[in-house]
């Protein structure tokens, strides 16, 4: 059996993180098995849908690299074969048309309210009632007909069995009398049609699953393998919500966050192997497997997050990083010259490992950004106020035009004999270093920057330092 999951967004609001996680469980399952992963947007609620959230779903999933097979499925098209479904069941002698009036309807929820659960909120009125006595006037709704007996257990690959006496589930309205099918029942037909093999979502639709499959089984189909994972929750042990940071993951994007440093992070929530924590994609689609998806609801941590940023910040790709850094500078109406950019790429392993998140690695990347002259800060300017350290500099640049290898420790090196035989400490030469070559008083080891720099950079800054 080849594997289909689908990951099934009801277009109401953005792409949250448990959404995101239950898209990556899908389409890790999926990968693993070498089997397929579907994307079906649940747009039949055309009131709470909306396009822009349809959008911010999309390019949610693009952002994690969380690549769906084929075009994605819009459910509001298929309302036409829902209905058939549902006309088809009654046809077949498994769902009924009810006539029940709104009234009655009360009437029926009013009493089982009273008999505190051991009525059920519909009676099953019409279930054996004789069409003929159809009340003219009304449209009926389409119910389907579950078992009033026994119990149903679902074989949840998460949860494990779950048992539910048959009696508490009533007979559902699968089409409404407008003829448009209720959400129970397209979930059922696009599973079906969809060929989905394993249905991985929040343990919110658990009490779902137990009506759907119901439906399934009236409709003859294979009933899809279940699994519920818990919810995330907030660092407090409440249910997550946007105090929690319960935010769309366009914001985890803002915030400056790596998307393979999110996926990363969604993945160990609620998942483990081993005591692993970083995990790349490649070896999550090796590894992933429902066994060992937790049974009780992870807590969201952001410091967890930020560390595990921070580590995808140190092992990404430089040239990838220093693009998303010109893209901020453009962003910023910066223009950046080639001999800049090549600065940035090569910089940018040195820049990348003191990051917490891109927009601290912009901050950190302005000094290869800009060519000589640079501005200065005011502790900068502080820094070179002073004759003696102006001088130094003046000599060092001396030193360091005849210098023939430019590494970082070549150049280390010729500072610290510099310093020695002027009797300085290697700071009071460092620092307006610093501050000639970057501007600011904060900065990468000194070395490397002008390792990075070159020497022609790094000597016209500080010529214009000295002077
Ligand atoms: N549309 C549902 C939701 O967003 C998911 C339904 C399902 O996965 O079966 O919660």
């Amino acid at each position: 059996m080849s594997v289909v999951t689908r990951f099934a967004p009801s277009p109401t609001g953005f792409l949250h993180i448990g959404g995101a996680r239950t898209a990556l469980f899908n389409y890790l399952f999926a990968r693993h098995h070498g089997g397929k992963f579907l994307l079906r947007v649940e747009d039949t609620d055309l009131k709470r849908s909306t396009d822009e959230a349809v959008q911010a779903i999309l390019q949610g999933m693009r952002w994690l690299a969380l690549d769906w097979d084929g075009p994605e499925i819009y459910q509001s098209r298929n309302a036409d074969r829902h209905r058939e479904v549902a006309e088809q069941l009654v046809t077949d002698g498994r769902a009924y048309k009810c006539y029940c009036s709104p009234e009655e309807l009360a009437e029926m929820r009013e009493n089982a309210k009273i008999s505190g659960g051991a009525a059920r909120n519909y009676d099953n009125r019409w279930r054996d009632r004789d069409p003929s006595d159809a009340p003219a006037g009304i449209d009926p709704v389409i119910r389907i007909k579950m078992p009033v007996e026994g119990e149903t257990t679902i074989a949840d690959l998460v949860q494990g069995d779950v048992t539910k006496a048959n009696d508490t589930l009533d007979d559902f309205i699968i089409l409404r009398s407008d003829g448009t099918p209720t959400y129970m029942l397209a979930v059922v037909v696009d599973d079906h049609d969809m060929g989905v093999t394993h249905a991985i979502r929040g343990d919110d639709h658990l009490n779902n699953a137990f009506r759907q499959l119901h439906l399934f089984e009236a409709c003859g189909w294979d009933v899809p393998e279940f699994a519920h994972i818990p919810l995330i929750h907030g660092a407090d042990g409440a249910k997550l919500s946007k105090r929690h940071g319960a935010l769309g993951v366009e914001a985890y994007e803002e915030m400056g966050i790596l998307p393979e440093a999110m996926c990363n992070y969604l993945l160990r929530l609620g998942w483990s192997h081993g005591d692993d924590e970083t995990i790349s994609r490649e070896q999550a689609v090796e590894w992933f497997n429902l066994d060992s998806v937790g049974r009780s609801p992870a807590r969201f941590d952001m410091d967890k997050l930020l560390n595990l940023n921070a580590h995808y910040l140190k092992v990404a790709d430089p040239a990838r990083l220093a693009a998303g850094v010109l893209r901020d500078a453009d962003a910023a109406g910066i223009t950046v010259s080639p001999d800049a950019e090549k600065r940035l790429v090569a910089g940018m392993p040195g820049l990348a490992s003191r990051a917490k998140n891109t927009h601290e690695l912009y901050e950190l990347s302005s000094l290869y950004l800009v060519d000589s002259p640079i501005e200065m800060n005011e502790k900068a300017r502080h820094s070179l106020a002073d004759d003696a350290a102006r001088q130094a500099l003046n000599e060092l640049a001396e030193l360091l035009k005849k210098v023939t290898s430019w590494g970082e420790a070549d150049l280390d090196g010729i500072a610290r004999e510099y310093a020695e035989s002027r009797d300085l400490k290697l700071g009071q030469v460092a620092q307006p270093l610093r501050a000639a070559l970057t501007g600011s008083n904060v900065s990468p080891s000194i070395f490397e920057v002008m390792a990075v720099l070159g020497r022609d950079e790094t000597l016209a800054r500080l010529e214009n330092a000295a002077n």
